[in-house]
């Protein structure tokens, strides 16, 4: 590994100014960039085990949710749940302003293995391979890993993974689903 004088032309992946770099594992244009992004980094892994602390937190026997639970739970948006509860497809009692509560086993039987159906999947479903050997459906993939329909809805969504449905079941792509997992088994 020599220190050679080379100047290899890259991109800064902080500012994203271009930059000549001495090695070829150099990703920032600058120390400050660099020390930036180590922030940066360092805050989003705060704020990713923070949520996982929050969720934690979240009793599993509560049959009524509040809706800053069901975002962390489910990952949709407050828009989302507020528009199904409105729509009628998600009761909901309330206990003050501002203390919505609403029904987990409602929210979860949606967002979990069935009816997702606001993705555009047609675009993904065209490239992706959906065959049967190369997809997990819900079920599968609760039985396999052992975590609830609800957090792998979560995950397939927070992750973007593409899906389709066919019939009652959706089928997502067995390599994504193994990455995520594959630490759980
Ligand atoms: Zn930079």
């Amino acid at each position: 590994m020599g220190y050679s004088k080379l100047k290899i032309p890259k991109v800064c992946e902080y500012c994203r100014k271009p930059f000549e770099a001495k090695t070829v594992t150099t990703r920032f244009c600058s120390k400050e960039c660099s020390h930036k992004a180590d922030n940066a980094r360092k805050k989003a892994e705060r704020k990713e085990a923070k949520q996982q602390e929050l969720i934690a937190q979240i009793p599993n026997n509560r049959p009524y949710i509040s809706i800053a639970e069901a975002v962390l739970l489910f990952g949709i948006s407050r828009d989302t749940i507020y528009r199904l509860v409105r729509m009628g497809k998600i009761p909901s009692i309330n206990l003050g302003d501002r203390l919505t509560r609403i029904s987990r086993e409602h929210i979860e039987t949606m967002f979990a293995p069935l009816e997702i159906v606001s993705i555009p999947t047609e675009k993904q479903s065209k490239k992706m391979d959906y065959s049967q050997e190369e997809c997990y459906t819900i079920g599968e993939i609760t039985d396999k890993f052992g975590v609830s329909p609800a957090t792998v809805s979560n995950a397939i969504r927070r992750n973007s993974i593409p899906k389709k449905q066919v019939g009652k079941f959706v089928y997502v792509p067995k390599k994504e689903i193994d990455k995520i997992f594959a630490s759980k088994k």
